[in-house]
């Protein structure tokens, strides 16, 4: 199936996601939520109507391949290199304090976040170009890489999925993964298995040095 193909042509995450292939497909809990609006607008082209309240807080990649696809008056948005919230959270805050009940992660294949040994150099020349010493650049790369580089997208989502359920206890977050080639949403595997254990509701405390550590 053309869908799965990643990239280099592999069935990497074949195994490792759930499709989608109807709203049947989209787990009861979601029912009813903007998030089975999203996935319907996004895998079935069902349109999603402005609304006089933000519906959701969307965060996903900065990739140039992926548009989202909603209306004004519908979704915050933080688009960051590799779609994690790490360092977004006085957004998160914001959002939250607007009323909005949902987080949707949205990961993608082929990223360029799990590239950037190949990318440095031409980082580098670019920041040179913009009259920044090589120094700097190199500097400024090696301290900064470590909060956008991810070995592998699936395994990035589900860590930033836990580590954001640690911080934000009581918000839901969705987690989703796209494929470039069909720009269809599928459910990682691992997060069907946590649903069917249960996850734990309402809101618990979250220790200080838990959230210095984690920020
Ligand atoms: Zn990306």
């Amino acid at each position: 199936m053309q869908g799965w193909l990643g990239a280099g042509g592999d069935a990497y995450y074949k195994d490792k996601l759930v499709e989608l292939q109807s709203s049947a497909n989209i787990p009861a809990r979601w029912h009813g939520t903007p998030i089975e609006n999203f996935i319907q607008a996004q895998n079935f082209g069902y349109p999603l109507f402005p609304h006089p309240e933000p519906q959701v807080l969307i965060s996903t990649c900065i990739e140039f391949r992926y548009s989202l696809p909603v209306p004004n008056n519908y979704a915050y948005v933080i688009r960051t290199a590799g779609g994690r919230l790490i360092g977004s959270e006085f957004a998160v805050g914001y959002v939250l304090a607007r009323g909005v009940k949902n987080i949707l992660l949205v990961a993608h294949n082929d990223c360029g976040m799990t590239k950037i040994a190949h990318h440095k150099e031409a980082m580098i020349e670019a920041y040179v170009a913009q009259g920044w010493s090589r120094a700097a650049a190199e500097g400024f790369i090696q301290s900064h890489a470590p909060r956008y580089a991810i070995k592998d997208e699936l395994d990035a989502l589900e860590q930033e999925y836990h580590r954001l359920k640690k911080i934000f206890t009581s918000v839901h977050v969705a987690p989703l993964f796209l494929y470039l080639s069909d720009r269809r949403v599928h459910i990682p595997k691992w997060y069907c298995d946590f649903i069917q254990q249960g996850l734990p509701a309402g809101t618990s405390a979250v220790a200080d040095v838990e959230i210095k550590q984690l920020l």
